[in-house]
């Protein structure tokens, strides 16, 4: 039985408007890898799941890394001679280089110069900076702006503080029939971007909501945390647990018009891996799939060595690779609802496949089974049965109990649905019987 409803377009289409208002919603939130930022993002996010937050204490040690200390801040701007601020982080939290430590000062232009970033080639974009591990302030503002900026005196200020506090992260566990686990991933740690981070978050969020309210054989882990801290945060806590973790997706960037991207696990030859082959081969016609390289979001983590994790990574465009990655370019505009719908449909594909990615035993294996006389032959591809003849053959010979759907559909050059829509005729039928995992 499907137990994902795929068809349903119309609510698709207003599942991706849902996902951009959401997106909207959390679009001004100053987010960091700490600080209240993040924890008003998965406030908002408890509206829509029960995530459960977790609060990790500053120098608390995670693996070879350690939780630093929390950053807030209130207000920040550069100010003229005349009292007017000519940058203002009211207008843009993009303007403040993220853990910006607290300062406030008169200087020239000559000085503050050393402390400005801009993008020369996009003379309209705020670029993105943080400083997490090393003390250090900045602004961060368009090329124009600084071409506007007179040779005065500045006023600067960066109401922030950097104090002893916590890393905050959310989790959503939902049970399933078995206690192996599909872990899915989104980052939390940026501020006004859209695709990146917060497509991820919201296509995550609104997942996590509608496999709730769906059977489901896996049970699912839902983890919203800054990415590498807060990744490394959860593996350092959740140890003896990952093996439970059959499959993972680390998602993000989801909103943009590029083509979908799958970043297969360090392994390679995962059933993760083989799953988001099958569905974007024969479900999507312009897609990538890469290799796995240690670069990229949280499946750097997931798949470091020691934990091996059969995590891959799904986004449109990856990481660094559009125009408008780590700029204030990467805005409401950029994500549209289409693009995320198409990507949620993308990812539910993928678990609808991993969750019926059975193996069977045909217990009529000498010859073949008479089809006529269970009225199955000729009667395939009629209007009561969505089944192809050939997907029938190609199950009753391939279930030897050694080979699940997805391997006879990927023998076969069959669609997953035509597969399992023949074994659940077959099971219907008597003539298959399911191989317990
Ligand atoms: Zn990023």
């Amino acid at each position: 039985m499907r137990i994902w409803e795929l068809k349903d377009v119309i609510a698709f289409d207003k599942l991706g408007q849902q996902m951009h208002d959401f997106i909207s919603e959390l679009y001004p939130i100053c987010r960091s890898i700490t600080g209240e930022g993040v924890r008003e993002t998965l406030r908002i996010v408890q509206g829509q799941i029960s995530l459960e937050l977790h609060e990790v204490p500053t120098s608390t040690d995670v693996l070879d890394w350690t939780i630093p200390r929390e950053w807030n801040i209130k207000d920040a701007y550069i100010m003229n001679s005349n009292g007017e601020r000519v940058v203002d982080f009211r207008e843009s939290n993009l303007h403040v280089m993220g853990y910006s430590v607290p300062v406030k000062e008169k200087m020239r232009l000559s000085e503050l110069r050393k402390h400005l970033h801009t993008l020369p080639e996009q003379p309209d974009w705020i670029p993105y900076r943080t400083s997490y591990y090393n003390e250090d302030w900045a602004f961060c503002i368009s090329q124009n702006q600084l071409l506007e900026l007179d040779d005065d005196e500045y006023e600067v200020c960066i109401d922030s503080s950097l104090e002893d506090g916590y890393l905050t992260y959310g989790e959503y566990y939902l049970q399933g029939q078995t206690l192996e686990e599909v872990l899915i991933s989104s980052h939390t740690c940026h501020p006004s971007m859209c695709n990146d981070n917060l497509s991820g978050i919201a296509l995550v969020t609104f997942l996590a909501k509608y496999i709730s309210t769906s059977s489901h054989r896996y049970s699912y882990r839902f983890l919203f945390a800054p990415a590498t801290i807060g990744s490394l945060t959860w593996l350092a806590s959740n140890e003896e647990n990952v093996h439970r973790i059959k499959h993972g997706l680390v998602i993000a960037c989801v909103g943009d018009p590029g083509s979908v991207t799958y970043k297969k696990s360090r392994r390679g030859d995962a059933e993760i891996d083989r799953v988001a082959k099958h569905v974007l081969r024969h479900y999507t016609e312009d897609y990538q799939i890469r290799d796995f390289s240690p670069y990229g979001y949280d499946e750097r983590q997931y798949c470091s060595p020691g934990f091996n994790l059969t995590v891959g990574s799904l986004t449109r465009s990856p990481n660094g690779e559009f125009d408008e990655y780590h700029t204030s370019a990467d805005n409401l505009d950029l994500v549209q609802p289409m693009y995320l719908a198409d990507s949620f449909i993308k990812v539910l594909t993928i678990l609808d496949v991993l969750e019926d990615n059975k193996t069977y035993m045909n217990l009529f294996p000498k010859g073949e089974p008479q089809l006529g006389k269970r009225g199955l032959y000729r009667k395939v591809g009629g209007p009561d049965i969505d089944m192809d003849p050939l997907a029938v053959l190609w199950v009753l010979n391939l279930s030897d109990g050694q080979h699940s759907l997805l391997s006879i559909a990927d023998r076969a050059d069959i669609k997953f649905d035509q597969i399992r829509n023949a074994a659940n005729v077959l099971l219907d039928h008597n003539l298959l019987e399911e191989i317990p995992s």
